[in-house]
């Protein structure tokens, strides 16, 4: 094989194919499918993936290049990922190395660091001589004024300078030092008598590798930690050569110091063995099922997961599952390291670069046979799979929200599909498109419908908040909650309180005209931060200070709406003072650890409240938590959505499942200004059927999925004219060639209208069957190309949106 083809890390339309790249005779034999490279392109150095080996090339002998560095020795993507990554190409309308990039950690993205080296002979101009005179490269990020770049640039043209990049790695390893004797024992017990009597901590060290395990090594924490000796005392050992000194690549484990008490399987009930048995049978029988296990808050998922996962491990195969971001807790992850151990990697957001990295390549390396992660777990790089599970199937995260646009689910099926193994789909609300598919077949259904030790839901009631504003009570917090709060602490017993934050935040508006302080690039409101009393976009990091007056009337009545939870913290101090109330949202969980800090503080009983956002949401399992109250849950359905009931409902009944898991019966009480809207309704009987039947009859009548496929181009362009004019010409094109039963909505402003100061339209294609759709979308990016290239004119293709903002 003496050719290699090469995606390259170019994201242009003209690049975005394969490059034929020569191997150089030391590298023939060693170079493969799903390798990284280095390969020339033009004046740079890029990295680049090979994607087919071959003996001969089309091309002309003289204009393919060497290839220049190999970046890893054996195959970082599989051929079936390599397979995964024209599929996902296909299905999001992505480059290729974009989605050849997304499956990989992020540590394995190249970085490159642009050089400037002089090459020509000839006395540069100042102050480019100057510059130049002691060294002769520079790096370009060091050179600031743009003059300066100006006069480079010219003598780039005259062949006097030369732009290089290089590309950088940044996947380290890092590695501890080690110790170990250099010497038989007999004669470090020879030393050993000849160390003075004041060498305590030599001698201590000296004894330690005496009646330790012949040719042991440890590492020096740990032999200053057993021994009491130092650095300081090991010195003159290392010396005199009877010790020595190496290194060890280690894994940045963030877990690794932790304990996990090893769990066993428990006894399933009657409903969990039935769901446990149809997916046991699908393992042995090698069979690609997609299973919906819909199951009741509390009803033993997990437990399920657990044991079908023991089964695949038992069978010498590997397992995926998939759990959303927001609820990969400290707890869910005891779960699978108790039950799995050293088996399972673990792969989330929270990780920094290098630990993500490690946990990879223990994938990678074939040293763990579980990854539990969120979205991009998706891609570890097993070679045996078993089974992959997405717990909480229903929830947004798992669809990505950059260029690759896709849906871990859909990955999830194509994977399984080539391995021939069951997906499992866990939910207590499944999204409407998989309930629908598996009530036509598509999917198999597999029910829980009552709690583990068959404890009760929990009692939930709503309470109108209009109502309570006509009594005269102007709280944040019904009366109804007040006494139910009361008395759970009196019980001695914990409660959660969720706001519900997402879809609104704390803006500023002048009460006297009703101005609203919007974001002066985006049209959008700016968002309130206690912290410095600063206000906030959180499109494009715009940032300004609280005004005193009003900018529209000059009033003083200026100030901010909108419930933050250090609003919420306060007011619950003055009315329950002798509460301890723990709050969790984003400002006291950045710090690395303080999320799962609060949550044991919590699990111990050291509060009586948890009081938080979105995050608390879900996976949580407190066995004292009695009451959940929602203190508004209408916040999210009025955002402009189609999914906003779905998700209203999916969150109330998450939220609702926080409550008596365990022996103690529970109680919920969700505040609310539509109280009877179905979607919030149906959430005190836990009624998911009906709300199923309700909500697919709004979106057969709108025409929405699950009865259409959705697409959603969104345009954007610094002028407004020209962002309309080209949504309008996209339109009449789709009207035109567009064949069958499909609807065009637009172009119409997007709901939010300007973001980074270009204004956006969009248009919405609702499809029955995919009546050639993505044919005319590449000849719509083909046609604005030039445009798109230029950065002028931006055009975004969502083939599955689940934003529609
Ligand atoms: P879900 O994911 O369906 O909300 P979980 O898996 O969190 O439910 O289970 C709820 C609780 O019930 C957990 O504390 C779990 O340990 C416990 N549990 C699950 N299955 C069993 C079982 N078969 N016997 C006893 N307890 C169980
Ligand atoms: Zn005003
Ligand atoms: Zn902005």
């Amino acid at each position: 094989m003496n050719f290699a083809e090469v995606i390259v890390d170019v994201t242009t339309k003209n690049i975005d194919r394969p490059f034929d790249y020569r191997i150089p005779d030391k590298w023939r034999g060693m170079i493969k499918k799903g390798m990284r490279v280095v390969v020339p392109f033009g004046p740079r150095k890029i990295q680049g993936f090979v994607i087919n080996v071959k003996d001969a090339s089309d091309l002309s002998g003289r204009s393919v290049k060497d290839i220049e560095e190999i970046l890893d020795l054996t195959p970082v993507l599989t051929e079936e990922l390599l397979e995964l990554s024209d599929w996902l190409t296909e299905k999001t309308l992505s480059y290729k190395i974009t989605a050849l990039q997304a499956m990989l950690p992020p540590a394995m993205k190249a970085k490159y660091a642009k050089e400037i080296k002089v090459i020509g002979n000839e006395p540069l101009p100042e102050p480019l001589q100057s510059l130049f005179s002691e060294r002769n490269a520079l790096s370009y990020s060091d050179i600031e004024d743009p003059r300066t770049l100006k006069l480079i640039q010219r003598q780039v043209q005259e062949g006097n300078l030369e732009v290089t990049y290089k590309v950088n790695q940044k996947t380290n390893k890092k590695t501890q030092r080690t110790v170990s004797a250099l010497r038989s024992k007999a004669e470090l017990k020879e030393a050993l008598s000849g160390l003075s009597p004041q060498a305590v901590k030599q001698k201590a060290i000296l004894e330690f590798f005496i009646e330790g395990s012949e040719g042991m090594t440890v590492t020096v924490k740990e032999l200053v930690d057993k021994t009491g000796g130092s650095s300081a005392s090991l010195k003159p050992l290392l010396q005199k050569g009877l010790l020595q000194e190496g290194e060890r690549e280690v894994y940045r484990d963030p877990y690794q110091d932790r304990m996990f008490k090893k769990t066993e399987p428990l006894p399933l009930t009657e409903e969990q063995s039935r769901a446990y048995e149809a997916i046991s049978e699908a393992v042995e029988n090698d069979r690609h099922d997609v299973f919906l296990l819909h199951g009741v808050t509390g009803s033993g998922k997990t437990e399920i997961y657990l044991q079908s996962i023991e089964k695949v491990l038992n069978a010498g195969k590997e397992a995926i599952v998939l759990v959303p971001e927001i609820s990969l807790t400290p707890q869910m992850v005891h779960r699978f390291k108790g039950r799995f151990g050293s088996q399972v990697a673990v792969l989330h957001s929270g990780l920094s670069t290098g630990e993500k990295y490690d946990e990879w390549r223990k994938i990678h390396r074939k040293e763990v046979r579980l990854a539990v992660g969120a979205r991009s777990a998706i891609f570890a790089p097993f070679e045996n799979l078993g089974m992959i599970i997405i717990d909480e199937e229903h929830e947004t995260s798992y669809k990505q929200e950059e260029m690759p646009r896709y849906h871990a689910k859909e990955a999830a099926i194509k994977r399984a599909e080539h391995h021939r193994c069951p997906v499992v789909l866990g939910s207590a609300t499944p999204t409407l498109e998989s309930y629908a598919r598996a009530k036509k077949g598509v999917y198999k259904l597999l029910s829980l419908k009552h709690r583990v030790n068959s404890q009760v839901m929990p009692d939930v009631s709503l309470v109108d908040m209009r109502e309570e504003l006509r009594n005269g009570n102007r709280s944040m917090f019904s009366r109804a909650l007040m006494e139910e709060l009361e008395k759970t602490l009196e019980k001695g017993e914990q409660a959660v309180l969720f706001l519900n934050k997402r879809g609104y935040s704390s803006f500023v508006m002048c009460r006297d005209c009703g101005y609203v302080i919007q974001c002066p690039h985006c049209e959008i409101s700016l968002t309130y931060h206690r912290f410095g009393q600063r206000l906030k976009c959180h499109y494009c990091g715009f940032e300004t200070g609280m005004p005193s007056t009003c900018p529209e009337c000059t009033s003083e009545h200026i100030r901010y709406f909108g419930t933050g939870t250090q609003r919420v913290e306060e007011e619950l101090t003055k009315i329950l003072p002798q509460a301890r109330v723990i709050r969790m949202d984003v400002d006291t969980t950045s710090r690395k650890g303080a999320h799962e800090k609060l949550l044991t503080s919590f699990g111990k009983g050291e509060a009586d409240i948890l009081l938080g956002t979105q995050m608390i949401a879900k996976g949580l399992d407190f066995e004292n938590v009695t009451l959940v109250g929602v203190l508004s849950a209408d916040t999210m359905l009025h955002i402009p959505d189609f999914r906003a009931a779905e998700k209203t409902f999916q969150l109330m009944t998450q939220v609702s499942g926080r409550a008596g898991r365990h022996e103690k019966p529970g109680k919920v009480i969700i505040q609310t200004y539509t109280p009877s809207h179905y979607s919030i309704q149906l959430t005190k009987t836990h009624d998911y059927e009906t709300f199923f039947q309700q909500e697919m009859m709004h979106r057969r009548v709108q025409a929405y999925p699950p009865y259409y496929y959705l697409a959603l181009i969104t345009v954007s362009h610094e002028e407004v004219t020209k962002t309309a004019l080209v949504t309008e010409k996209i339109v009449q094109y789709l009207k035109a060639n567009i064949q069958g039963d499909a609807k065009i909505l637009g172009p119409v402003a997007s709901p939010i209208a300007r973001i980074k100061d270009r204004y956006r339209y969009q248009c919405v294609i609702k499809y029955k069957q995919d009546h050639q759709l993505a044919p005319l979308l590449k000849n719509i990016m083909d046609h604005y190309k030039r445009d798109i290239e230029q950065k002028q004119l931006t055009i975004s293709i969502d083939m599955n949106p689940y934003m529609m903002m």
